[in-house]
């Protein structure tokens, strides 16, 4: 693959001792030293050590090789934990669209035509390769959209290996999954995906469409396309025929030329519902199938007879992983009346633990917000919260980095239904709790929000998961736990967080014609 040389590698800020006062939360001597004021442990800095290599700048990758945008135009990639530029990146116009769109419909009969076990062969390699150079490309996430290494690394990257794995295993036993039938591919599919877990969503996509026989166009989001890239250095590495898998890179323009160009048969799109709306209606009329993952505000419910602490821990990783940038983020917490004093209590002391600051320190728990347009978002809503009265609870004392985007985990208490916060998709580290009396209440508020992606469940009475679950409007609902990811379970929403599914046996049907 053609590489473009960097003038002057960026190594991600990432130090060695001592390390970067702006980018390191408070510096200690010693380990576990408890800071009595902040609550917070004051472990010494465990920076990540590794430099992955990021060019310069990158191009689009077109027909198995890397070419500049026609008319050479480029963006910046910056890292939020720092602001500063990472690399260039190619940004493809319609007439790039155009040329990965033809490379994908050129390669697409060969594609098709070979034996699954032989499609599923490159998947293994990909599978593969992504653990082998699992370490730099988690670092590299983590410099690019800011979520903490130990997320990049112990979920998003082994996750995205694993739908490689899994959908590998299908590639030749599609007549098993549709049985009567005989599958066919759809033929060239446009990708489009979001920030918040960029390889991860690039693997839920890119994954199932080849194992059936399809070529892809996929264009990572604007913040983070350079994981997508290491992507195709991958494909190139392991041989997966030219023109298979184009990625290109590009705001929403070139998003939106995927979606209208009449050479895609299939558009898979994950991101907010407004634009998800937008292209539904592009897509209307054509012959061009669609599924869509959109938003959520979803619901954790945690009855009287829970084990406390382990709902409060579900509370914490449903909420602040990624600081919040989640699609199905427990955003909305209900709480039985009888034990809401216990729960937020513990809730506030919980929340006084956590991390937050440089994400490529080991024990980060909640790093940067991606964008600066983001963080602005969800300063919005803290401001609309308080104006509408409910009460912020803002107890984690970390200091906070000097540059870069950042949001202190918080909670609000206070909350009525009516409330912007209680109705809207935040995407930050933000939770509006609300009570409950009673099971059915419990359900109705759940269900009362024009999306349906997750829900959480807390009990121990086993009759009682079953039958909350069982009413709840949501395409995922975890009982005794959240925000737990297996390529094996089909993933999707209810209303207006879109249709169809991503995973399991159910995940292929989109990429398939019976
Ligand atoms: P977004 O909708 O702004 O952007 C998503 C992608 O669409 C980006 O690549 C963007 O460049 C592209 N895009 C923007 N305008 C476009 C257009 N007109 N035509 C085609 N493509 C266009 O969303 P975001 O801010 O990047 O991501 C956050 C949203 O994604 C949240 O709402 C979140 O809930 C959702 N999300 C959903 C899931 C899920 O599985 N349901 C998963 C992750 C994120």
């Amino acid at each position: 693959m053609k590489r473009l040389v960097p003038a002057e590698p960026y190594n991600g800020g990432v130090t060695s001792a001592p390390p970067s006062p702006t980018t390191v939360i408070r510096p200690g001597p010693s380990p576990a030293r408890l800071d009595f004021a902040s609550g917070i442990f004051d472990y010494a800095p465990a920076p990540e050590s590794v430099r992955p290599e990021i060019a310069g700048s990158y191009g689009l990758f077109i027909g198995g090789t890397s070419v500049d945008a026609q008319g050479g135009k480029r963006f910046a990639t910056t890292n939020p934990a720092t602001g500063e530029t990472i690399s260039e990146v190619a940004e493809a116009s319609a007439a790039d669209v155009d040329r990965a769109v033809a490379a994908a419909r050129a390669a697409l009969p060969a594609w098709s035509a070979l034996p699954g076990i032989e499609r599923g062969k490159y998947l293994y390699r990909i599978a593969r390769r992504l653990q082998e150079r699992a370490r730099e490309i988690a670092v590299l996430e983590t410099i690019d959209g800011g979520k903490p290494i130990k997320e990049s690394r112990d979920v998003d990257i082994p996750l995205a290996a694993a739908h490689f794995f899994y959908h590998a295993g299908w590639a030749d036993k599609l007549a098993y999954a549709f049985p009567g039938t005989d599958p066919k591919p759809v033929g060239v599919c446009g990708q489009i995906i979001p920030w918040n877990f960029p390889l991860l969503m690039a693997a839920w996509k890119i994954a199932p469409a080849l194992a059936c026989g399809n070529t892809v166009v996929l264009k990572p989001a604007e913040t983070t396309p350079l994981t997508a890239l290491r992507l195709a250095e991958i494909c190139d590495e392991v041989g997966l025929p030219a023109g298979v898998v184009n990625i290109v890179t590009g705001a929403g323009a070139t998003g939106a030329a995927i979606v209208e160009h009449p050479g895609v048969d299939k558009i898979a799109f994950t991101g907010s519902t407004e634009v998800g709306k937008r292209i539904a209606k592009a897509v209307a009329g054509t012959d061009k199938t669609l599924t869509l993952e959109l938003g959520g505000k979803s619901a954790n419910i945690i009855f009287e007879d829970a084990s406390i602490d382990q709902a409060v821990e579900g509370i914490i990783e449903g909420i602040y992983f990624n600081q919040g940038h989640v699609c199905c983020a427990g955003s909305r917490l209900f709480v039985q009346e009888s034990i809401a004093d216990r729960v937020t209590a513990k809730l506030r002391d919980r929340l006084a633990t956590l991390r937050v600051g440089d994400p490529l320190d080991k024990n980060t728990d909640v790093g940067a917000i991606n964008s600066r347009a983001q963080l602005d978002t969800i300063e919005r809503y803290l401001r609309i919260g308080r104006d509408e009265g409910a009460t912020l609870h803002e107890v984690n004392g970390s200091a906070l980095p000097d540059a870069g985007n950042w949001c202190r985990p918080c909670f609000f208490t206070g909350v009525q239904p009516s409330h912007a916060i209680a109705r809207e998709e935040i995407f930050g580290p933000v939770l509006a709790v609300m009570t409950f009396r009673t099971p059915a209440e419990a359900i109705e508020r759940a269900n009362n929000t024009p999306y349906g992606l997750a829900a959480g469940v807390w009990t121990d009475k086993g009759s009682k998961i079953f039958e909350v679950a069982s009413k709840l409007d949501a395409g995922v609902v975890w009982l005794n736990t959240y925000n737990k990811f297996d390529p094996t379970s089909p993933f999707g929403g209810f209303k207006e967080s879109g249709f169809g599914r991503e995973g399991g046996r159910h995940g292929l049907r989109p990429y398939v014609r019976l």
